[in-house]
Parts: C-alpha cells; sequence; structure tokens
C-alpha cells in the first residue's frame, strides 16, 4: 500500500490546499488542522479538517478498530490534530482526495459542550461577539485570505508602477484635519493632571513634551517623499475618534496613499482608476474559491459586480453637475433624509443614487466646494471649488478621497489661516512649497471599503479581524 521509502515518521506536513490537487494516490501524507466536523457509523467516522490554506476541508477516513477508543472521543469539532496517513482517491463528490489515517495525535481537545463554533448558521452579530474564534468559520477564513491578497495586490501594484513604499509616523503632534475626531496618545497622569499657568493642561510634562494623537492619515509625511523620492504611497492603520456607529466606519481602520509628484488631477483620477480596477482583477484571479464561497452565502450577484467595475469606465463628473441631477432627482420625487443643495456635503445615500440609480457605474466626482474640503487641496480659478477627487462606489459611496494639492506657498499658507489651521505646527509642511515646490495630487483609499466591496459583505467590522469602533475595543 505505501509506496517505497514512504514510511510514516518521516513525514513532512502539507497544507491541505496542495494536497486537493494532487492525485499521486498511494502515497503517504500529513496534514495538520482543525476539525471542522465529524460524522461516520460504527466502522468508519469521516473527519472534515481544514488548516486555513483553503476554504475547503479534506476528507480524513478513520477505521474506527484501528484506533483508541480515548483518542477517537477527542476527535471533536474544534480539535486541533496530526494525521499521518494515505491520500487516496475520494468516492466522494466534488474532491478528488482524501486521506485514509494510519496514525493521528491530539495536539489539543476541545470541549463539544462549551465550544461556540458548533453548528452551522451562526449570524455574523454573534460571531463578532466571538471575534477571537471566528476566523475558524468558512466565512472568516475566506475574508481574511482575500484581506492579505489585496494587501498583496496594493504592494505588486505600486512597485512594478515604481512607487516606493514609505512608513508614515503612526504618532502625530499636527491636527490639521480637524480637531475632535483623534485619540490623544499620553503618558500623563490622568489622575493628577498638572495644569499651565493659562489653566490649560501642561503638556511640556508630556512623553513628547508636547501634546500628540494618533494619526488620521499619512498624506502630509508622504507629500514630504514624494517631493523627493517622485511617487510614494503609505500603508498603514489610521485612528478616528468620530463617534460613527455606520456599516461603513472604523474608529482603527487602514489606508492606502499614494503620493505623486507632477500628476495633475487627470493623472490622480487615471492612477485611481486603474489601481483600483488591478487589485479587483488580482482578486477575481486568486480568490475564486474564497469568493464563491462568499457570492453563494451572502451575495449571487458578487462576480457580476466585480467583473461590472474591471470592465467599465469609471463616470468622471463635476461636484456641480452631480448636485443638479440630485436636485432634479428630488424634484420628481426621490427622498433623501439630507437635504441637498449646491455647498453641501454628500452624504452616502446621495453618492449612492448617482451611482446605483443614475448612472449604474462607479463614479469619480470633481471639484467640491472649499468650504467642505481641506485647506491643502489646490483651489480653481473659480475661488469657490477645489481640485478634489472622491471615488464613489456600487453599495459603499466614498471608497477614494483624493486631490491635486495646493504647490502654492501663499495660497497654501493663507487657506490653512482661513480654515484655523496652525501654521506654526506645520511649518515643515509649507517648507516643501517654499523649496522645490512641484505640482503633485494623491488619494486615500480605505482598506476595509475596498475589502467590502470585493467580499461583497455588508458591514465593515466583518472585514477587519479585530474591529475598533466606539464602545468596542475587547481581543
Ligand atoms: P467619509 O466621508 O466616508 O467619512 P472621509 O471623507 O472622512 O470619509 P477621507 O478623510 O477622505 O474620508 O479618507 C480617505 C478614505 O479613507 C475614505 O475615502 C474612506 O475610504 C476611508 N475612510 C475614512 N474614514 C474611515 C473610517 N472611519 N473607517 C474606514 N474607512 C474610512
Ligand atoms: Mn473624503
Amino acid at each position: 500500500m505505501y509506496k517505497e521509502n514512504t514510511t510514516m515518521n518521516k513525514l513532512q506536513k502539507t497544507r491541505i490546499v496542495d494536497l486537493l490537487q494532487r492525485e499521486d494516490f498511494g502515497t503517504g501524507v500529513q496534514v495538520k488542522g482543525w476539525v471542522r466536523t465529524r460524522r461516520g457509523n460504527k466502522q468508519v467516522g469521516f473527519i472534515a479538517l481544514n488548516d486555513g490554506s483553503t476554504i475547503h476541508n479534506i476528507q480524513i477516513v478513520v477505521e474506527l478498530a484501528s484506533f483508541d477508543e480515548e483518542l477517537l472521543k477527542q476527535l471533536t469539532t474544534g480539535a486541533c490534530i496530526r494525521v499521518d496517513g494515505v491520500l487516496a482517491e475520494s468516492p466522494a463528490q466534488g474532491q478528488k482526495a482524501e486521506i485514509q489515517a494510519k496514525e493521528i495525535e491530539v495536539y489539543g481537545v476541545s470541549d463539544p459542550n462549551t465550544y461556540p463554533l458548533q453548528k452551522k448558521g451562526h449570524t455574523l452579530e454573534f460571531l463578532r461577539e466571538i471575534a477571537h474564534l471566528r476566523p475558524r468559520t468558512n466565512t472568516f477564513g475566506a475574508i481574511f485570505r482575500i484581506r492579505h491578497e489585496m494587501a498583496q495586490a496594493i504592494h505588486r501594484f505600486f512597485h512594478d508602477n515604481g512607487f516606493y513604499y514609505f512608513h508614515s509616523p503612526i504618532i502625530t503632534a499636527s491636527d490639521c484635519e480637524g480637531a475632535g475626531q483623534m485619540f490623544q496618545v499620553t503618558t500623563l497622569d490622568l489622575y493628577n493632571l498638572k495644569k499651565n499657568e493659562k489653566g490649560g493642561i501642561d503638556y511640556s510634562e508630556d512623553f513628547f513634551g508636547r501634546q500628540t494623537s494618533l494619526t488620521v492619515s499619512g498624506q502630509l509625511e508622504a507629500e514630504l517623499a514624494a517631493m523627493a523620492l517622485g511617487a510614494v504611497y503609505t500603508f498603514g492603520p489610521t485612528f478616528r475618534a468620530e463617534n460613527s456607529n455606520t456599516p461603513r466606519h472604523l474608529a482603527e481602520f487602514w489606508m492606502v496613499e499614494p503620493e505623486v509628484a507632477f500628476n495633475d488631477i487627470q493623472d490622480n483620477m487615471d492612477l485611481a482608476e486603474r489601481f483600483i480596477k488591478y487589485c479587483i482583477k488580482w482578486a477575481l484571479d486568486r480568490c475564486q474559491d474564497d469568493l464563491a464561497f462568499l457570492s453563494k452565502m451572502y451575495d449571487n450577484d458578487l462576480f457580476d459586480r466585480l467583473r461590472f467595475v474591471v470592465e467599465n469606465q469609471f463616470v468622471r463628473l463635476a461636484y456641480t453637475e452631480g448636485i443638479k441631477i440630485l436636485e432634479a432627482a428630488v424634484a420628481n420625487g426621490h427622498k433623501f433624509e439630507f437635504p441637498i443643495y449646491w455647498g453641501a456635503d454628500l452624504a452616502s445615500e446621495h453618492e449612492r443614487y448617482l451611482v446605483e440609480e443614475h448612472f449604474k457605474k462607479p463614479v469619480i466626482l470633481t471639484d467640491y466646494p472649499k468650504e467642505i474640503k481641506s485647506f491643502y487641496m489646490k483651489q480653481n480659478d473659480d475661488g469657490k471649488t477645489v481640485r478634489a477627487m472622491d471615488v464613489l462606489f456600487p453599495k459603499i459611496g466614498e471608497i477614494i478621497g483624493g486631490s491635486q494639492r495646493e504647490e502654492n506657498y501663499d495660497k497654501l499658507l493663507s487657506r490653512a489661516k482661513e480654515m484655523g489651521v496652525p501654521d506654526q505646527d506645520i511649518y515643515w509642511y509649507l517648507d516643501t512649497r517654499r523649496y522645490g515646490t512641484a505640482p503633485h495630487s494623491g488619494f486615500g483609499l480605505g482598506f476595509e471599503r475596498l475589502l467590502l466591496f470585493v467580499t461583497g459583505m455588508a458591514n465593515i467590522r466583518d472585514v477587519i479581524p479585530f474591529p475598533r469602533t466606539p464602545r468596542n475595543a475587547e481581543f
């Protein structure tokens, strides 16, 4: 039965994803993984084993008479085991190979009376409460493999296009995206805060000798780098203390921020469109099995939607034109929760109306009123709008926000002052405009928003391993 030279005690572990492809039946193999289910009769047991390398399990066939009774009792759902056995052609439909067990070792038992993942069909809400165990479900195995693949896609895209991966700091002293949204970082004794003469907190005693927070964006630092390396991107954790309990907001999320010297807003849009299509195509090419599972379970239109985005040109439209379309919709009886008028910041319902109802395509909206955008965006000649661009996606709304940056020192400084940005705190940022300034552009993609789109999941808490949201930081 065993091939020559193959003895059980010399076996090396093989991943299940590889084993399921093999046809060299009769070979000795070893797998290590977690028991998903066990069924069988008085003679044989069938164990579905998963090792995380694929959504698919491998079937382990156990001749009960050949194994110790105590050991067999331990082969319950959730247990972790090693199996040495013989690769065999599977009579079961849908899988080529199974393993006839010769030797089983139990690494870790799992008490079936308390293991929370016994039966199938747990709700996503319940699984969020056991986020420490949910990676062991089919759904979250698929999601986290896709998440990994998308991170690889991002690095590959930028690397192949001449971008450098630049690490912007996580702790920052600048607060230019608007106060109140940042998480403060301090080692001060909160039970015993020293005040300065003005009655404020004396930050000179704090770890950095000044007030610091977790970053809301790596963009300002990326701009510094782009003015030296040409094209860079950041990809790291980002923090926002905004109290928005929505299916699209996290307090801690990952952001991808390319920044490119000499790119104008058109180049920026081209880059965003090419980049996002590349990532989605990567998923279609490499995550077939996981996407098929998620599509079957949660979202039948998933593949169509992904292919549609890859194959179609995004609509490019000025904000002012977008407002006209939305106003016409209201005039025709469409009801929005939030009012629509020129100058309004678009809510996700407006963004989704443009994308899902009106154009039925992803939309890049440009040239927003300067009042609702950041101080660093390049001002248009009309004096009213800035060269901003938001990429709006079906089911998500805003997935990317970006702009051409204001490269003129005087204009940038006066806009910073107008918007109450403490310019003495960002002298280093302003310096780029004093020494060899250049036109440049960039954008931020919310990694989890991209994952929402790619996986078809409806809640952003389900595409990050351990979500941080208001009143929730367990695990
Ligand atoms: P929104 O209007 O949706 O709150 P924003 O305009 O505040 O987003 P930006 O500052 O433009 O967001 O950030 C760039 C990108 O980061 C957004 O397009 C989005 O994809 C993502 N993003 C922003 N805030 C969050 C958040 N709280 N959780 C997850 N992703 C986010
Ligand atoms: Mn934005």
